[in-house]
């Protein structure tokens, strides 16, 4: 007897449903994508591909401040094509000497080309979605454009388009919150969706919000040479982050010239004649030419028809899921941002592929977040996977901890940089590694030894017993696991 094909209807185009879709159609089910904006979601369209693009271009910024350590000089002639000069009152990296006593050597400096980085971005954007686009063609799904939502069960509606399906996944994603006393008008007031339609680099912004995405854009565009200023309510910026890598990338940030307004909650932001203010709760006021608002996303679950199906929504809207990213309503999957579980792409594309892997079913491993590694791209980056140094100081774990800093690691010496850190978590007795944060240039590249043995249970001595590249960056963590070695103090 010949079965029928699985019918999988997808809402939403983003890690979460693309993901899903592809794995879906490897085991043989008939499956369409609904999605309003462009494939590849706003992962790839607005929020993870265009953000790190630019912070790709910050970084190099960033890293010519210290090249004239490094013995690099930079001179051009005045007037020469290319040449890089700095508008008055412009900040910018300072790539050349004080210019030569024989003129006419001019000091020259690198200076962002904000429409250059605006349109690589959008081109880079597009071709990852037109990317997306074509894998799932490959692959047999079908895309319609529109906006999808649940009409009765086993039913998705796109306008007056019915797809049948024996099992939905609503994969919707999230947008930007906005505030009703700081409403965004995509000109001064700005979220972080907004930021690339602009013409030029905002010469003095006021950062809203010190959470992952206001970290990183601070960063970012203090690199590229705006005078930041990040407006934090909490006492230091990334309070849900581990404290000593929070420590670092404020400092770093402030002595580059970024302004970190502590313990002020922002309670409104409007614009003026010639830029933007920003009233503080205590009565203070910030002014800037522009204000980025990055005060947390909400959940895309509106207007879809996910009440009038059974499937329940948590206080702020998300829908709640379990570890195979069930709903409450049989047949119906969401994963991604739409369920708040954990805002990455990483997480949302894993629990796509568990939803398809258990409805169609195959054998599936719950969603286990204690393993997920994850990046904040700051300067430096920090990246941390398993347990966290709060876990350990609350007695959540009991482990046991060590921190090396960087400055004494040989390559970074070398490549002349001194911030930043190693730090292992590892069980008590058994020396099983439980986790780790690495604060360091590329950290997003250094995290996946640390994720392999997290992953693997492997121990501190099996890490000290691998080798590492001498001189390199990732030296450290065989260091820190070597450190670890040593017999735990007695209790
Ligand atoms: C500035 C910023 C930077 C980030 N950087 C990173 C990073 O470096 N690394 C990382 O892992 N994560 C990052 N994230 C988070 C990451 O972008 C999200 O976790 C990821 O996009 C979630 O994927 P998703 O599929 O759930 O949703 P999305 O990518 O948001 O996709 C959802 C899609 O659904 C579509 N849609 C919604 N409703 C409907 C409907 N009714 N019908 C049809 N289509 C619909 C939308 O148009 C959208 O295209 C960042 C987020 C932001 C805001």
């Amino acid at each position: 007897m010949s079965q029928s094909r699985s019918r999988i209807a997808i809402i939403g185009g983003g890690p979460g449903g693309y993901e899903a879709a592809l794995v879906a159609a490897q085991l043989g089910a008939d499956v369409t994508i609904i999605e309003e904006s462009g494939l590849g979601g706003s992962c790839v369209l607005t929020d993870c591909v265009p953000s790190k693009t630019l912070i790709a271009t910050a970084s190099l910024m960033a890293a010519m401040e210290g090249t004239s350590d490094l013995g690099i000089r930079f001179d051009h002639e005045p007037g020469e094509p290319g040449g890089f000069g700095r508008q008055p009152g412009q900040r910018g990296a300072a790539w050349g000497s004080l210019a030569r006593a024989h003129a006419p050597r001019i000091y020259s400096h690198a200076r962002a080309d904000a429409p250059q980085i605006y349109s690589r971005i959008r081109d880079l954007a597009r071709a990852q979605s037109a990317d997306v686009a074509k894998r799932l063609a490959a692959e047999g799904v079908r895309v319609i454009s529109g906006r999808g939502r649940l009409a009765r069960r086993g039913v998705v509606a796109v306008g007056d388009t019915e797809i049948q399906a024996d099992t939905v996944l609503v994969a919707a994603g999230a947008h930007p919150r906005v505030l009703p006393t700081a409403v965004p008008d995509g000109e001064r007031l700005l979220t972080c969706r907004q930021l690339y339609d602009l013409t030029e680099l905002p010469s003095e912004l006021v950062v809203v919000g010190s959470g992952v995405t206001g970290a990183e854009f601070a960063c970012a565009l203090q690199a590229l040479g705006s005078q930041v200023t990040l407006v934090s309510s909490r006492q230091h910026v990334l309070p849900n982050e581990d404290a000593d890598a929070a420590m670092v990338v404020e400092d770093v940030g402030q002595r580059r010239g970024m302004s970190v307004l502590g313990r002020s909650r922002a309670v409104s932001a409007s614009r003026t004649a010639d830029g933007v203010e920003v009233c503080l709760e205590d009565g203070r006021t910030v002014r800037g030419s522009h204000c980025l608002l990055t005060v947390g996303m909400v959940p895309s679950t509106e207007g879809i028809g996910l009440a009038e199906s059974g499937v329940g929504l948590d206080a702020r809207g998300f829908i709640a899921v379990d570890r195979v990213s069930r709903t409450s309503t049989p047949g119906i999957y969401a994963a991604g941002d739409c369920t708040g579980v954990w805002m990455l792409a990483s997480v949302a594309a894993m629990q796509g592929r568990i939803a398809m892997w258990h409805a169609l079913g195959e054998a599936v491993q719950p969603l286990r977040l204690r393993h997920v590694a994850a990046t904040i791209f700051t300067e430096p980056e920090i990246a941390t996977v398993g347990v966290s140094q709060q876990d350990v100081d609350t007695g959540v774990v009991g482990a046991r901890v060590v921190k090396l800093p960087l400055a004494t690691n040989a390559r970074a010496k070398m490549d002349g940089f001194g911030d930043g850190f190693v730090k292992l978590f590892t069980r008590r007795n058994t020396g099983i590694v439980l986790g780790g944060v690495i604060v360091a240039p590329r950290a997003s590249e250094l995290i996946l030894g640390v994720s392999l043995a997290v992953e693997q249970q492997l121990t501190v001595d099996e890490i000290a017993h691998t080798f590492a590249v001498y001189p390199s960056l990732s030296g450290s963590v065989t260091e820190a696991a070597r450190r670890l070695m040593q017999p735990a103090e007695p209790l």
